[in-house]
């Protein structure tokens, strides 16, 4: 994919553009923002322009064998190091970095390496890679993606130019998404709020079931029982590999009845495409038990993403919910 069909991170592609027009790009990238606001798909645009055979002022020109190659992802020059298992290995950087980086690109001119993510370097691996990036080959070019940059070391993020990357707002996210899956307005800008403006991301929550996990998490909240809480937290087992998902489905419609509740705008909403049922659902909430609903979910969460027992968390959170309940006055 050229620079011109990116979404969102302008200021990183022109600065990118910028340095490659003066001849002045470093041997050494270091691409840093959250998860799927598109570091790797810019860190692939990078390498098309650098070897496109026909490239325009500031861009590849998309067409030629050698983008085509690129976009495919078996242009010899151009390659990806991904974790083997959860890191990389010394053995991926000797094999394909060290080994490799010193001959001539076989096709264009640049050998471009993306080490995707970077934070999942071994020690040795790292220490392995630092060699390189203390005396890289002419004609190499490293691009280290991380959302974690400070899990690296120093010595490595010395020696790279850091290239910001952040999320992008709904506004510009819901057109592009509404283009790309042919939803309808309030899902595109469901599905931009709830990514946090993650274009991957919002293309993962789009898969169906994604999707049917959020409707049916979403429906059940909407009727959920100050006694069912206990039950329902006791099944969520079930969703072992999705805990991360339902927690942030609920932490979403807490968060948009607790806006609702305040009367915030809609406009702040992230469950746009249910607003009619966040209006429903108020009638049983006061601030304070939403309050308590987040904290309570937040602490699940946190926990969860801390190894601790699955079980323990969900009985835990299970008893707190339905506290949270049993406190709400009915409104009238
Ligand atoms: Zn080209």
């Amino acid at each position: 994919m050229p620079f011109r069909d990116i979404q969102g991170q302008a200021a990183a592609v022109e600065q990118l553009k910028r340095a490659w027009q003066n001849h002045r790009l470093p041997h050494a990238l270091l691409f840093t923002g959250p998860d799927g606001v598109g570091k790797r798909t810019v860190a692939l645009a990078l390498a098309q322009a650098l070897n496109c055979k026909s490239p325009s002022l500031d861009d590849a020109c998309g067409e030629c064998l050698a983008c085509r190659k690129t976009a495919q992802g078996i242009h010899p020059d151009v390659r990806v190091l991904e974790p083997d298992g959860a890191h990389i290995k010394i053995e991926q950087i000797r094999e394909t970095l060290q080994h490799d980086a010193v001959l001539k690109p076989m096709e264009g001119e640049r050998k471009v390496y993306i080490l995707d993510p970077a934070d999942s370097l071994t020690l040795g691996a790292a220490n392995s890679l630092l060699k390189i990036l203390e005396e890289p080959p002419s004609a190499v070019m490293l691009v280290l993606v991380t959302a974690q940059p400070f899990a690296l070391l120093d010595t490595i993020r010395s020696r790279c130019r850091e290239i910001r990357f952040f999320p992008l707002t709904a506004q510009r996210l819901a057109p592009w998404l509404r283009m790309r899956l042919g939803v309808d307005e309030a899902a595109a800008q469901a599905l931009a709020r709830l990514s946090g403006g993650r274009p991957a991301e919002a293309l993962r929550l789009s898969e169906p079931e994604r999707r049917e996990l959020r409707n049916t998490i979403l429906a059940w909240a909407q009727n959920v029982g100050p006694q069912s809480w206990s039950e329902w937290a006791r099944t969520l087992g079930e969703y072992q590999d999705d805990l991360t998902d339902v927690f942030d489905i609920l932490l979403s419609w807490y968060r948009d009845l607790l806006l609702a509740v305040n009367r915030g705008p809609q406009t702040l909403w992230m469950n746009v495409d249910h607003a009619e049922a966040v209006k429903q659902a108020l009638v049983r909430e006061t601030p304070e038990t939403l309050l308590d609903k987040c904290r309570a979910l937040l602490a699940a969460r946190d926990q969860l993403s801390r190894n601790a027992n699955v079980q323990l968390v969900l009985e835990v959170l299970g008893m707190t919910m339905t506290q949270a309940v049993g406190a709400a006055v009915p409104r009238r």
